[in-house]
């Protein structure tokens, strides 16, 4: 299987993806923005000093978030999903490098593409499980969980991430547009860029991944 690294705009998707990737075929899945929460939430350092950057929907340094990165590629064996990184140019030129050091090359980017609003009212619905990050949607009927406020997996509390709010999503959103959208042209320029309409259902979008990994969709 091919290694996947995610682009798109906040809430589009990528999360939900990835845990559908996890189960299915048994992908590491690397999520910078769980790691971040993670250490906020443990109280660490790091946690202190990203907080408030989070919230306000800005990036964290790239140091920071570089050091987080290289420890979870030292924890994981087999393949693996990059969610939430690079966001920046500056951050896939510094995985260029962890790539050439881990000689790995067996890397796609799949890009899930998908309007503001659109990303807007998947963020303002979206509600995780504070245990195990899982995410759903309380507006979108094949994303609600079974009992509410209740995830399906591990029974943790429901809860809405603090940076789901209006003001914070339209920084993320502007963020994206400055910082990450440039590394379509940076990937496809690499050949190795993956177009995915996201505007529809997860299972749909699931399907369409899945004809890319399997090789039945090999257009870009
Ligand atoms: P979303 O994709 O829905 O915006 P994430 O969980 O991926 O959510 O990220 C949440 C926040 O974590 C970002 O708004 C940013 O503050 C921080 N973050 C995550 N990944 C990175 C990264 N690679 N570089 C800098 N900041 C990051």
């Amino acid at each position: 299987m091919k290694n996947i690294i995610f682009i798109a705009p906040p809430a589009a998707g990528k999360g939900t993806q990835s845990a559908l990737l996890e189960d299915t075929y048994g992908y590491n899945h690397i999520s910078t923005g769980d790691l971040l929460r993670n250490a906020i939430n443990n109280g660490s350092e790091i946690g202190n000093q990203v907080k408030d950057i989070m919230e306000k929907g800005e990036l964290v340094s790239d140091s920071i978030i570089t050091s987080l990165l290289k420890e979870a590629f030292n924890n994981i064996k087999g393949n693996f999903i990059l969610d939430g990184y690079p966001r920046n140019i500056n951050q896939a030129n510094t995985l260029d490098n962890i790539f050439n050091e881990l000689n790995i090359n067996d890397v796609i980017v799949i890009y899930l593409n998908l309007n503001e609003a659109d990303a807007c009212n998947r963020a303002l619905g979206r509600i995780v499980c504070k245990n195990c990050g899982l995410s759903y949607n309380k507006y979108i009927e094949l994303l609600k969980p079974l009992n509410e406020g209740v995830c399906d997996k591990c029974h943790g509390e429901l809860i809405q991430r603090t940076d789901d709010n209006e003001i914070s999503f339209k920084n993320r959103f502007q963020t994206y547009l400055n910082e990450t959208n440039p590394l379509l042209e940076y990937y496809k320029q690499k050949d190795m860029l993956k177009i995915v309409e996201a505007n529809t259902s997860s299972d749909e979008i699931f399907e369409e991944i899945k004809q890319i990994l399997t090789g039945e969709r090999s257009n870009g």
